[in-house]
């Protein structure tokens, strides 16, 4: 079932106290003042950042402009700041599902003012209706500014393909297992096919030079891989990435051994789908959320 502003789960976590408390957890809060405080202490800490302005799907062109808008914002703040951080957006935020050329126009825009300000956009990878046109988007934004990323979801039975059309692209390319539901003619299901799809995937990545992986992962197993592989990587960039609040100790880690680290950090009001993923990931969530909300 499709969760609509009226949904009775959705109104339940996003008006009670323990679900603000379980977003607040993934979340760095509903303003770009709170995300650029906790980019600092990321910062501070050694981590880059990915600032991710919550929202998807807008289904009108303004909101696709004001979207664009915030994160031109984002991007000057970034500057202003001296942060070591860069923007995440989602197609579907700048006008894809109503406009493939509304989101051209945007991420035009955004890579423009990204170059200027020597930093980088990257493209999400939403569910497998926008996984042609995100592409495509990719190419001709990468193409034509050259600061472009895009995330490729191992999952999928297309990304090897994939990830052979977009390396001699450069940029970077952000791997990760993809979050989506998708049906099993699109996606494999199993999690030791997904896992085995991701090494696979990554082993090319790593061996290419044209490209700036990034490994978006929190596991641990395939973390070990990526440590390993980097080390015939010799001087080529690398990055490992991972979400605000998922596994700090393994974050901490890979800043202390000296690796690159990005967390991925959203901010925004419009938490309620990103949160629904994360609590798909690892149904403890979800029960953490549970028991805080009924008592037991
Ligand atoms: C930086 C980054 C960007 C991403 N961008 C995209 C994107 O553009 N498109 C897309 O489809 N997906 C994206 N994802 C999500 C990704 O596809 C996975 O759904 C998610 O990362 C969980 O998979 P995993 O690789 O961590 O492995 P898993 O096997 O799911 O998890 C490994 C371990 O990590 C920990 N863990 C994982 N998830 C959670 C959680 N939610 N809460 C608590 N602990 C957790 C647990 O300890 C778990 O055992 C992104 C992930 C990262 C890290």
């Amino acid at each position: 079932m499709a969760i609509t502003e009226s949904d009775p789960v959705q109104r339940l976590v996003t008006t009670t106290r323990p679900g603000k408390t379980l977003a607040r957890r993934f979340v760095a809060g509903d303003t770009l003042e709170d995300a650029v405080a906790a980019a600092r202490t990321l910062n501070d800490s050694g981590a880059a950042v990915s600032f991710d302005l919550l929202g998807e799907e807008v289904t009108n062109r303004d909101s696709a402009v004001v979207a664009t808008d915030e994160y031109l914002d984002c991007l000057r703040r970034i500057e202003k700041e001296g942060l070591d951080a860069n923007i995440s957006v989602k197609p579907t935020q700048l006008g894809l599902a109503i406009d493939p050329s509304l989101a051209g126009e945007s991420i035009d825009r955004l890579a423009r003012a990204a170059l200027v300000l020597d930093n980088t956009v990257t493209l999400d990878m939403e569910d497998s209706r926008y996984t042609r046109a995100t592409i495509e988007l990719f190419e001709t934004a990468q193409r034509a500014h050259g600061n472009l990323g895009i995330a490729i979801q191992a999952y999928l039975r297309r990304s090897p393909s994939d990830l052979e059309r977009l390396v001699p692209l450069g940029g970077h390319i952000r791997l990760c297992k993809g979050a989506y539901v998708e049906p099993e003619e699109v996606a494999l299901t199993s999690k030791s096919e997904v896992d085995r799809a991701f090494a696979e995937q990554l082993r090319v990545l790593m061996r290419a030079s044209t490209t700036t992986p990034a490994i978006a992962t929190h596991d641990s197993a395939l973390v070990d891989l990526a440590r390993e592989l980097a080390v015939d990587r010799g001087q080529a960039p690398y990055e490992f990435q991972m979400l605000y609040g998922v596994r700090p100790d393994l974050q901490r880690r890979l800043v202390a051994e000296g690796h690159r680290l990005r967390v991925y950090l959203p901010f925004g009001s419009e938490w309620y789908p990103y949160l629904t993923r994360r609590l798909a990931e690892r149904p403890a969530n979800a029960w953490f959320f549970a028991r805080a909300m009924f008592g037991h």
